[in-house]
């Protein structure tokens, strides 16, 4: 049977060469090609013997994502990738594009079981978890796009379809491939995992050896609002939340942040704005306050900009650190909440022939 390449690391690589008896040595050579190189056809790595090619061949799987299309914001700033898996579910990848940072937002998930009320990904339903090589081959599949143009991803945030931690071993598997020095090198510190609350994920984060950086969906200042939005909240209550985010903030001591999606009429009060300054009282943290990006279907609208303002003014009278995330990628439906996998679109579509040959 064959195994899929983008979820070896380089030790075990060694080790199968080894079990061939092949140097092991060719590790390197191969995930340079890779990796380094963008190649992803086992012909063209020219510095391995034939022999070594057709083994390779015979157990590897290099790539199984088709690109089904690619989209582009009007700034041409944020692109969106949609891919079809080999079971013929599809998902969804977006890069954006700021300054000379390139960030990449992936999917952990086909579809998500947490059925966020303002979340396409979530309206769509859950299929089923994505595997790493699933997972690393999204980030891998831009970054050869990129190489053509001379840039690299640079950062990656687990913020697409999904909920990471409801598929832990597959997300912090495919953060280990990506970050080791001899996959794409991307530093942990430049990745950044957003759960919804899932609190036996933070708990595990807690312990884990991994340096990357973690986001709270929070959405509310309240258990009674934050059920009403997030049905995963009867599962995991507010307080219980916190005080897992506590431990976390305690024994890492790696700045969290806070997201907070605004609704209007919902979530956006003034008198909820005083809420959350006094849940989030002292803590080591930033709220990230994202506008409600609007999804088909769904009735739920953004707040008007004085509402956003009046908001903020509350936060920082009460010196609670907050942005407001101002959106990309919403004229593709790329934006925050906005994935899914349908593959209707009156998006402008652009061929991707360099990336349709991947095996
Ligand atoms: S917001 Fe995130 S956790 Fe909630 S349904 Fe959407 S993808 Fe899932």
């Amino acid at each position: 049977m064959l195994r899929d390449f983008f979820e070896l690391t380089l030790p075990e690589l060694s080790a199968w060469l080894e079990e061939q008896n092949e140097k092991p040595f060719h590790a390197r050579q191969i995930f340079r090609w890779v990796y380094d190189k963008s190649v992803f056809n086992w012909e063209e790595m020219s510095n391995l013997s034939k022999d070594l090619r057709a083994k390779l061949t015979a157990a590897f799987r290099l790539g199984t994502l088709e690109t089904v299309r690619m989209t582009e914001s009007q700034d041409r700033q944020t692109f969106k990738f949609l891919w079809k898996l080999r079971d013929g579910n599809m998902v969804e990848s977006v890069l954006i594009c700021s300054g000379t940072r390139r960030t990449v937002c992936v999917s952990s998930q086909v579809g998500c079981p947490a059925k966020c009320a303002f979340c396409a990904s979530g309206k769509a339903g859950f299929m089923r978890n994505l595997r790493p090589h699933e997972i690393v081959e999204q980030v891998v599949q831009i970054n050869r796009w990129l190489s053509a143009k001379d840039e690299r991803v640079c950062h990656l945030v687990y913020m697409g379809m999904g909920e990471p931690f409801k598929n832990y071993e597959a997300v912090t598997a495919s953060i280990r491939l990506l970050s080791a020095p001899e996959g794409l090198n991307i530093s942990q510190r430049r990745i950044t995992v957003s759960t919804v609350g899932v609190i036996e994920g933070i708990k595990r984060l807690t312990h884990d050896d991994l340096k990357i950086k973690l986001v709270l969906s929070l959405h509310a200042p309240s258990q009674h609002i934050r059920q009403k939005i997030i049905p995963y909240a009867r599962k995991y209550p507010l307080n219980e939340l916190i005080s897992a985010m506590d431990d976390y903030w305690e024994k890492t001591k790696r700045d969290i942040t806070y997201e907070y999606t605004l609704i209007a009429g919902i979530n956006d009060s003034p008198e909820q704005a005083f809420e959350l300054a006094h849940l989030l009282k002292g803590k080591q943290c930033t709220v990230n306050l994202i506008p409600y990006n609007p999804v088909a279907g769904l009735k739920l609208q953004r707040p008007d900009k004085k509402a956003i303002k009046d908001f903020r003014s509350v936060l920082f009278g009460c010196r609670i650190a907050n942005t407001c995330r101002y959106t990309k990628g919403d004229d593709i439906a790329a934006a925050c909440g906005q994935l899914a996998f349908q593959q209707k679109s009156q998006e402008k579509l652009i061929a991707l022939p360099e990336l349709k040959d991947a095996v």
